[in-house]
């Protein structure tokens, strides 16, 4: 007989209208199927008995076998506490009550042997076990409890409604006498065997009632790589999809502007990692799909001479590109940048932005349409209507987390069929992540920096030591080089902000006074026009230092520019953070950022300040990021789903999802459709979640 599992939660013996109602509003449970999906947050592990000199500091509930010696009474604030101490032949821990302390005395015996069951603490030098559970040995074993137990997911409401924990185990064991513990099998036996995954029966078991450790580990790792694998298939499948429906330009050479490029003008040699993600470029551009791809590649890393030369093989194959970038001084720098690069290529290059003047923007739009504008560059002003393109080959997105998907779209319009789409970040999104959010586009990431770079070393600095920071900057211009001051601004208190930051001029003013010392300052209620002037006057080097807000987040490049100072830095995000010590450390000289705080800091400030003084791995801070987080915080995976998961942790499985992915791919590559009859069960169960979108409804 086999049970539906699609049955109502209500129908299940011992549960009834009432806790039914519960499960559902309390746990998300409706039918069988969810109850057995909810799985234990972490289990009680009495089938092992720990020695005293082997207990670690990890707060775990275990069991000792000893003898209680002696007790003592030890006063405290408020009335006393009952202190026993716990003898084994390895060492000796106390066992402590705060209450009951009468029945205690009275009712345990001294130098008899008992099982102390409870969490255990450090303290003072010594482990102790507060209300521990005390079992005289030999009653102990009597009732010898060879399992684990399960401690389940659970919330006040339901605890105070009497469904506590082991009302849930007992309900989770009349689901099992129902079901006769008989599931259907969801991967295959290709995937089972290769992998020595145990069975979907005999996972579910052991994760509700692991028969020991190693069975629970086995347990947990197939439902995770399930779990894993599902989402992987669906994400490829609609790549697969994307790919199929959506025809690209073939870019069938590689001719003369990459290889005159390529061979002559080349300013430095590519390293290695650009060389693979231009490798994997060329084979999207050459496919016939079109190519939607994330490029990731932290500041610094040379992403843009990667879309340059992909730029150069769609005019090599007659095609126009763009490149679009979020403000107007990034456009300026890369139009620059460009042109100096392509100087003997013979190339037209235009800049569109909302300052272009009119009879410029005329010039622009004629020539792009007859083709004889091969490149273009500029900001949001690309997207414009009366912007047409003859043949748009290739868009490439700079800073892609500053535009919506919207804008993506629009790009893609600007052509009968779309465009191949490069779109660039330095927002490191942790590797884990892109995969489950950005399954549907290709991935391509720059991990190495240019040889020769100084890393930037990073400090933290209290306030009260402003006078020694103050000294180093003094020490740093006198050298020649020029001093970033950047002041938070979050909206919610932008008044008390602008404050801080003209609080913070005037002092900066008066310990660097004119005439020896020229200062900018740079912030969102300025005109751009002035904005623009004194950004100039510190890329030009007439100022020593810059007094900013975030406005200098992105894009400013000024290689002589070594020492980021960031106030309040603990009222900054680790990404932000990174983002502003992203402008040091670009040119010759050993660069520096210092992070100024004042005392009272947060468990979380602390470790944000702490990873960034360890390390200037973009991804490694953005790992940090998410754990601080949670994905649900991070750019773009607010719908994904990823927050959903009921076994697997997107960070800590890692592995996991690696081999998932690796696998859902091997097997969408031989058999794109499903319909090999090895792979029936895979098509079934997808068809399946599909059905009844629960945790998949992200995947639309
Ligand atoms: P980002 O990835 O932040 O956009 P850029 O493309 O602006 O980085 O490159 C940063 C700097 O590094 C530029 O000055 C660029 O010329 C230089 N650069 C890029 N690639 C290399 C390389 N392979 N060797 C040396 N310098 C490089
Ligand atoms: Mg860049």
């Amino acid at each position: 007989m086999s049970v539906n599992l699609q049955t109502p939660i209500d129908y299940l013996k011992g549960v009834g209208p009432n806790r039914a109602d519960l499960l559902r509003k309390e746990l998300g449970i409706h039918t069988y199927q969810d109850l057995i999906n909810l799985f234990p947050n972490r289990y009680i592990d009495r089938t092992q008995y720990y020695k005293i000199s082997k207990l670690q500091r990890n707060n775990a509930d275990v069991q000792v076998i000893g003898k209680i010696i002696e007790f003592k009474e030890v006063a405290q604030k408020r009335g006393k506490r009952l202190v026993a101490t716990f003898q084994d032949e390895t060492g000796t821990m106390e066992l402590v009550w705060f209450r009951g302390q009468k029945w205690i005395r009275e009712n345990l015996k001294l130098n008899k042997s008992y099982v102390a069951f409870g969490k255990t603490n450090w303290f003072s030098g010594k482990y102790s076990m507060p209300h521990p559970e005390l079992e005289l040995q030999e009653e102990h074993e009597k009732n010898l409890r060879s399992a684990m137990q399960p401690v389940y997911p659970s919330t006040e409401k339901l605890s105070n409604s009497g469904i506590s924990n082991k009302v849930i185990i007992k309900i989770m064991q009349q689901l099992f006498i129902e079901t006769n513990g008989n599931y259907v099998e969801t991967l295959s036996d290709n995937l089972r065997s290769e992998l020595k995954l145990i069975n979907k029966s005999s996972a579910l078991f052991n994760i509700h009632f692991p028969k020991s450790q190693e069975l629970l580990s086995r347990a947990q790792f197939r439902l995770k790589f399930e779990e894993l694998f599902y989402i992987q298939l669906q994400l490829i499948i609609k790549n697969l999809v994307h790919k199929s429906k959506i025809k690209g330009f073939p870019f069938e050479k590689v001719g003369n502007y990459f290889n005159t490029f390529f061979k002559e003008q080349l300013p430095f040699e590519l390293t290695n990692a650009q060389k693979r993600v231009l490798k994997e470029i060329r084979a999207d551009l050459g496919s016939n799909a079109q190519m939607n791809r994330l490029l990731q590649g932290d500041v610094g890393s040379g992403k843009t001479i990667v879309a340059l030369m992909s730029m150069l093989i769609a005019l090599d194959n007659d095609f126009q590109a763009c490149l679009m970038a979020p403000t107007e001084i990034l456009s300026v720098q890369h139009y620059n940048g460009l042109l100096e690069m392509c100087n003997n290529l013979n190339i037209s290059i235009s800049i569109l932005t909302g300052s272009s003047k009119t009879s410029e923007r005329k010039k622009i739009h004629n020539s792009l349409e007859n083709g004889e504008l091969q490149i273009l560059i500029g900001t949001h002003a690309l997207l414009e209507d009366k912007v047409k393109f003859k043949n748009l080959g290739l868009a490439v997105i700079d800073e892609q987390h500053r535009f919506g998907v919207a804008q993506r779209s629009k790009l893609w319009h600007k052509n009968t069929s779309p465009p191949h789409v490069l779109v660039m970040t330095a927002t490191p999104i942790p590797r884990t992540l892109a995969m489950s959010v950005y399954g549907d586009l290709d991935i391509s990431i720059i991990d190495e920096l240019p040889p020769g770079r100084k890393s930037i070393k990073t400090v933290h600095r209290y306030d009260k030591n402003r006078l020694n920071v103050f000294r180093f900057i003094r020490d740093e211009i006198a050298k020649g080089r020029q001093i970033y001051i950047v002041y938070p601004l979050i909206q919610e208190s932008e008044s008390m902000d602008y404050k801080d930051l003209m609080d913070g001029y005037e002092s900066i003013s008066r310990d660097f006074s004119m005439p020896e010392y020229q200062i900018s300052i740079v912030h969102g209620k300025m005109k751009p026009a002035d904005k623009e002037f004194e950004m100039q006057r510190f890329v030009k080097g007439e100022t020593q230092i810059m007094v900013a807000t975030t406005v200098i987040e992105v894009g400013v490049n000024v290689p002589n520019a070594s020492v980021m100072i960031i106030e309040s830095a603990e009222r900054f995000g680790l990404s932000q953070l990174h983002q502003l010590r992203g402008r040091v450390g670009r040119g010759a000289e050993q660069s520096y950022c210092i992070l100024m705080t004042s005392h009272k800091l947060s468990s979380d400030s602390k470790t944000r300040l702490e990873t960034m003084v360890r390390t200037n791995d973009g991804f490694e801070i953005a790992e940090v990021d998410l754990r601080l987080r949670g994905p649900g915080d991070i750019m773009g995976t607010q719908q994904s789903g990823v927050l959903n998961l009921k076994i697997a942790d997107i960070i800590r499985d890692n592995d996991i999802l690696q081999l998932a992915r690796f696998h859902a791919k091997n097997i969408l590559k031989i058999d794109k459709t499903l319909s090999n009859s090895e792979n029936q069960v895979i098509l079934n169960t997808y068809k399946q979640l599909t059905k009844y979108k629960n945790i998949w409804n992200y995947i639309s």
